[in-house]
């Protein structure tokens, strides 16, 4: 069995706290080479052959299984691709497809604001009189009611870290007839998930957070094999189709999840994220979850003793929260600017929370200790209280 940290296999600048890999992973040493031999060595030398030769037109299949088998997915049953609003978008169209009766999208208002943007647009592109529901995270499953089409929830929540349960939810959608759909974008990676068991139709999430698969890493998106063949498919590119060389006029879904391909896979992104998957080798997601819970229960039993100016805005039960801790401060924006600038690197969500991710690959207790050092410097000499850390970015 492999230990954590894994921190050789990653390139991690020098004297830098990375406490962000929730929002973008680091680089993965072995994938500059890796990537750099499929742009020389295959782009380069074989050009259009590569499609063949250097079997770019599977990468999708076999970078799905590499990732299903993080989030208990069977083989073939996880395509990669796009991005994960446009994956929300394919599972959305799809579920409420299958229930043409309903007319309620239920979500909660903690969900990431793209996926509900995507929601909206499907329900006016189809014109049908659907709604958007949105409810309080704990009041999601009594919500489920035979109104209801489709379930989609964000796994954990991506301000405060608060984490659904996925089976008792999906087990409530099941009981009164939706569809249920997992947005796992902070739980590959993060937390042990078991998409076959917990039974749900759809599950969708991105490779750059956790996953460390690089800036724009491509999307997937799981689906049920029990249902995948009756599944019409809205985004129908000719790579989704059953026989995209036979350019027929027109479109027939292809064999299992292939049909949620939609056009030319993104060969660079995939080899990419293909050597960074490597890193997962042999890693127990039982280990990084516990070591995972280790880290953010020091980090907050640091923080509350040595910050008192800031406030949880994270559940305390390390068993009702993802890989990440919030802190609420009024002041946020310059706490993480002044902390950015000392090399501690976290993120600001507004209107005032200070966030923090916690990656077991290559996070350890040295390095919580030395972040909470920063911080509480930070706050006890209100070195956050200077004007070029008030000056807001476009990304925060
Ligand atoms: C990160 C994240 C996204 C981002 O979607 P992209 O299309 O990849 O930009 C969407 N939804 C959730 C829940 C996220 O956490």
């Amino acid at each position: 069995m492999t230990t954590l940290p894994r921190k050789d296999l990653f390139d991690l600048p020098e004297g830098m706290t990375y406490l962000d890999g929730n929002s973008l992973g680091p680089l993965p040493k072995a994938l500059p080479a890796r990537l750099d031999a499929m742009v020389r060595d295959e782009w380069g030398a074989h050009l259009i052959k590569g499609w063949n030769a250097c079997a770019w037109m599977d990468q999708p299949a076999r970078v799905g299984n590499r990732v299903g088998a993080l989030i208990g997915a069977p083989d073939g049953t996880v395509t990669m691709g796009d991005t994960l609003s446009v994956k929300v978008y394919q599972a959305l169209s799809a579920a409420v497809q299958m229930r043409p009766d309903r007319k309620v999208i239920l979500s909660d208002n903690g969900n990431f604001p793209s996926d509900l943007y995507m929601a909206q647009g499907l329900i006016q592109q189809l014109g049908q009189g659907h709604e958007l529901r949105l409810v309080d995270p704990e009041d999601v499953a009594g919500a489920i009611t035979d109104e209801v089409a489709a379930v989609m929830i964000t796994q954990v929540d991506y301000r405060s870290g608060r984490m659904h349960d996925m089976n008792a939810v999906t087990a409530a959608a099941h009981e009164a007839g939706a569809v249920m759909i997992w947005d796992l974008a902070h739980s590959a990676g993060a937390v042990p998930v078991d998409v076959a068991a917990c039974g749900c139709e759809f599950a969708v999430g991105c490779t750059y957070k956790y996953l460390n698969g690089g800036p724009g890493a491509p999307a997937f998106i799981y689906v049920d094999p029990a249902i995948v063949g009756d599944i019409k498919p809205a985004l129908s590119g000719w790579l989704g189709h059953d026989a995209p060389f036979a350019f027929d006029l027109d479109y027939r879904p292809g064999m299992g999840i292939e049909r949620m391909r939609v056009g030319t896979p993104p060969v660079m992104q995939l080899t990419a994220l293909e050597a960074a998957l490597d890193a997962w080798d042999g890693v127990s997601m039982a280990d990084l979850r516990a070591a995972s819970m280790r880290l953010t229960d020091v980090f907050i039993e640091q923080v509350e003793a040595r910050c008192p100016e800031l406030t949880l805005a994270s559940p305390r039960d390390a068993h009702q929260r993802g890989s990440q801790v919030s802190f609420a401060h009024e002041e946020g924006y310059a706490v993480m600017q002044a902390l950015i600038a000392r090399d501690v690197i976290g993120d600001f969500r507004a209107p005032n929370l200070i966030r923090f991710g916690f990656t077991p690959l290559y996070i350890d207790e040295g390095d919580v200790i030395a972040a909470v050092d920063v911080l509480a410097d930070v706050l006890n000499n209100r070195l956050w209280d200077a004007p070029e850390y008030k000056t807001r970015s476009r990304v925060t």
